[in-house]
């Protein structure tokens, strides 16, 4: 990856620093390329009394230091390498950053869960009246988790039961819950995945977003569109509330992989890829294609 922003991505220096390779911090001999970060800090707010004048002095290592205390970075003392300058590039074009960006997308995402929602309770209105159900639900349902409404034929899929329905409402209710109390429950930091990670999530929480987790290019990847962030949240949030999520086993199967269409049913039930891509499905009126989320294509949708 590289630094973005044409403020300062001629800069060869500042291009090395972004690699660590090798990061600047006190006493930097590199006037030019110390103007550009004093300029930038100043530019976005951080350190906006620096006096740029080319020397890395005590003021430039406190702003640089600023950067890392608000965005949850490893603390450098005041070294300005691949974690601060990447976050100053995505500032620097006008973009936002990990959880101020995340609990802004809860909006959109939580529209999705309740599209869900509502098709699940009319689909339950409609298992008990016997009456035929959206054909839109009956599509998504079979589509990500392999479930049928009439007895299934074929092996990976199998009928939908009263307790399957009330238990994707449960989790996609819990999501609601999680994304209202997102102040909390979401976090900007270092993923221990590592910087390029967008996002993750234990068992109960918090979900961490990654500086990587931003609306414009960056030295950390190329933007992530409105939609398939909506998916990262959706997906994340079910592996806070889902022990059996996880990924080291036959669950955690990418919407992307072709190995997801052929999930059985009882394993799909845990898939956070499932459960974002359902919602998507129901809310798009159809299967998005392709998905929404990190796979090949999607990333900017
Ligand atoms: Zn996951």
């Amino acid at each position: 990856m590289a630094l973005r922003s044409p403020f300062w991505s001629a800069n060869q220096r500042l291009q090395r620093a972004a690699q660590n390779q090798t990061a600047m911090k006190q006493f930097e001999p590199d006037q030019a390329a110390v103007k550009l970060l004093q300029q930038a800090l100043v530019n976005t707010g951080i350190g906006p009394l620096i006096k740029v004048d080319g020397i890395f002095g005590p003021k430039t290592v406190a702003a640089v230091g600023t950067v890392q205390t608000r965005f949850n970075m490893d603390r450098d003392a005041g070294v300005a390498g691949r974690q601060t300058l990447g976050i100053l590039d995505i500032l620097l074009q006008g973009g936002t950053i990990g959880r101020d960006l995340a609990q802004s997308d809860t909006v959109l995402a939580g529209q999705k869960v309740r599209a869900a929602i509502l098709a699940l309770n009319l689909l339950k209105i409609s298992q008990n009246n016997g009456t035929t159900p959206a054909p839109l639900t009956v599509a998504a349902l079979r589509t990500h988790f392999r479930f049928t409404i009439a007895p299934a034929t074929i092996s990976v899929t199998r009928q939908i039961t009263g307790r399957d329905i009330d238990n994707m409402l449960l989790r996609y209710n819990q999501l609601l819950g999680l994304f209202a109390a997102s102040a909390t429950r979401f976090r900007t930091g270092v993923p221990v995945n590592g910087i390029n990670t967008a996002a993750e999530a234990p068992l109960n929480g918090p979900i961490t977003f990654g500086p990587g987790f931003t609306n414009v290019n960056s030295h950390f990847g190329d933007l992530i569109g409105p939609n398939s962030r909506a998916a990262i949240l959706i997906h994340e949030a079910v592996h806070v509330f889902d022990s059996q999520s996880g990924i080291n086993n036959d669950t955690h199967i990418s919407e992307f992989d072709p190995a997801y269409n052929i999930q059985p049913a009882d394993r799909a039930l845990h898939n956070p890829s499932s459960f974002a891509s359902v919602a998507a499905h129901i809310q798009n009126n159809g299967d998005p294609s392709p998905r929404f989320g990190l796979g090949p294509g999607a990333r900017g949708l």
